[in-house]
């Protein structure tokens, strides 16, 4: 637990840089600012995407997604997992709001295992084993994630409260224990297909996720 939020931002983030990135979403060209940061570990490396408040709204409780990297589902759309369909609907929701804050966090792949190892946990789950006692088999966490630099970034924005886009009230609670004060649980919905079906189910009926 962080005694305050001066201490933490001071103590735990190593570096950070900043630029504003053009991006295209959903046919519109969008302008928003971009600040990568670096934890103690140089691997540790994390993107914040803001869509700053306006018109004297700028201290507006955010609205923020902190995302776990997915190599399989952000970028080529896996329907194995939801993570593709949460990072659009979280970003549809942060484009139209006066503070809104994306922190996309690589180093969560395979929620904290990895590429290698979440391939073959997905391996093992072609056989029929689900996600959780996938992992297990393989000797890896079901949930290796760690939200130190997340929360150490929204104290460097300034943004000690916010809402917070999940259905995982781990993350929730992760958060907390860094000092990070969640006032409102904001659902992202998305639509399960046959691929990813059973994976829901497990996150619903064995990670508590609210689905
Ligand atoms: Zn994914």
């Amino acid at each position: 637990m962080r005694s305050n939020a001066v201490e933490s931002a001071v103590l735990d983030i190593d570096w950070a840089a900043q630029t504003v990135l053009p991006i295209e979403f959903q046919g519109r060209e969008l302008q928003l600012e971009a600040r990568a940061y670096q934890g103690k570990d140089p691997q540790d490396q994390a993107m914040a995407l803001i869509n700053r408040a306006t018109n004297g709204q700028s201290a507006a409780t955010p609205l923020v997604r902190v995302h776990s990297g997915c190599v399989t589902g952000d970028i080529f759309h896996s329907l194995r997992c939801d993570c593709y369909k949460q990072l659009q609907s979280a970003l549809e929701k942060i484009v139209d709001t006066p503070n809104g804050i994306l922190i996309y966090l690589p180093s969560h792949e395979g929620r904290g295992i990895g590429l290698v190892n979440k391939i073959k946990a997905y391996a093992l789950q072609d056989k029929g084993v689900d996600t959780v006692d996938a992992n297990v088999q393989i000797g890896a966490p079901i949930d290796a994630r760690d939200y130190t630099l997340a929360a150490d970034i929204l104290f460097d924005l300034g943004f000690p409260e916010i809402k917070l886009l999940t259905n995982n009230p781990a993350k929730i609670e992760a958060l907390r224990a860094y000092g990070i004060k969640v006032i409102e649980q904001v659902p992202v919905v998305t639509e399960p297909c046959a691929h990813n079906r059973r994976y829901l189910e497990t996150k619903r009926q064995r990670m508590a996720h609210k689905l």
